[in-house]
């Protein structure tokens, strides 16, 4: 694959919001210096949300009940992720922009660690929900979505995803930076436009919680890491293979519990997205943006929901925690949505009504 190698350097402008939130603007090429000024008489939101350890799972919940007022589903002519023009403010104050973050108004985690206090002899561990919130804007058109960028769009996206990463990791009291994008009002996307969102998490979620045990399992078991034999494995046996390049490769993960899940995972393996290389990088937006435009073909309705997720090593596990996004729809039919019902939000306990294999298959029937 040809690749996505930049010859200009990615420029990085750090500036605030009325309200003193941070704004970051990633540019590449032309771009006018990022000097506009946020006009809004804004007031500083108080977060004030709360982590609680559930005693019977050891699973952290976060209670945000602040965010209940935050903006729904606005009509395009008021969108805060479009750039500020003819009069109109939004949460971006320039004209035009390439990529940018900024930390969400109505963050579900903001604000440095705190110890956590117990009650009731230790059984309840709470705290305050300190962390981090960012909302990433992919681009300035409003009617676009992930697929519709350019190679070397998605690749700037990564390159402020791995900026993210790095500076969010580097915190106080930060354990895991987890970088996603919910797309489609199905999912419950309340913004249309094309954006996803980063968490700098206090604690280790739960799921990286259950691999990181997984993989000290397989570890103390073979003496091997858990990533480096699922990857093999998958390759070996190639039935649920999506598409493969020289640096990654994209597969339906044997036990898949959504309809269409799709794990990318690089050759060599790196805790985060900040040890990817430069190979590793240039070929990720080919592979993954012919994902996303594979998944748009599944159903010929258009636009198909889904979730991306970027799956990093958290502070203390980077030796057997392997970088990889995970990406699935809860679309399993062009009338049909999977949704968690009794068996799954009940027991956490998925039942998939379709075979990873013929997802796999299907997957690979609808390349371009
Ligand atoms: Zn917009």
């Amino acid at each position: 694959m040809p690749g996505t190698t930049l010859t200009q350097p990615t420029v990085r402008t750090v500036t605030t919001l009325a309200d003193d939130r941070q704004l970051i603007y990633y540019d590449r090429g032309a771009a006018a210096p990022r000097t506009a000024v946020d006009e809004r008489p804004l007031d500083a939101q108080a977060p004030g949300s709360q982590i609680r350890l559930d005693p019977a799972t050891g699973d952290w919940v976060t209670i945000a009940a602040h965010r209940q007022a935050r903006t729904y589903q606005p009509p395009a002519e008021e969108c805060p992720l479009c750039p500020s023009r003819d009069g109109r403010h939004s949460e971006i104050p320039a004209e035009d922009y390439q990529v940018a973050v900024f930390e969400n108004r109505f963050p579900s985690l903001a604000g440095p660690p705190v110890a956590l206090t117990g009650e009731a002899g230790g059984l309840w561990a709470s705290g305050p929900g300190a962390g981090r919130c960012e909302v990433v804007c992919f681009t300035a058109d409003h009617d676009a979505s992930f697929a519709d960028l350019t190679p070397e769009r998605a690749r700037l996206v990564l390159d402020a995803w791995t900026d993210r990463t790095a500076e969010l990791s580097a915190l106080p009291g930060i354990e895991q930076v987890y970088c996603f994008e919910n797309r489609g009002a199905e999912i419950g996307v309340t913004l249309a436009h094309p954006h996803g969102q980063i968490y700098a998490f206090p604690f280790t979620t739960p799921r990286t919680a259950r691999m990181a045990a997984r993989a000290a399992e397989h570890r103390a078991a073979t003496g091997r890491n858990l990533f480096d034999d699922l990857l093999a494995a998958e390759r070996a046996h190639g039935d649920r293979i999506v598409l493969a390049g020289e640096h990654w490769t994209a597969f339906v993960p044997f036990a898949a519990r959504w309809p269409y899940e799709v794990h990318l995972q690089p050759h060599r393996r790196v805790p985060d997205l900040t040890a990817l290389d430069e190979p590793q990088r240039a070929e990720f937006p080919l592979l993954y943006l012919e994902l996303l435009r594979r998944f748009d073909r599944l159903f010929g309705t258009g636009r198909t929901p889904y979730i991306s997720a970027w799956h990093q090593a958290p502070a203390g596990q980077r030796d057997e925690l392997a970088l990889h996004l995970e990406l699935f729809t809860i679309r399993r039919a062009a009338d049909k949505l999977k949704y968690l019902a009794g068996v799954e939000s009940g027991m956490d306990a998925f039942v998939n009504d379709i075979t990873p294999e013929d997802a796999a298959r299907r997957l690979r029937e609808v390349a371009a």
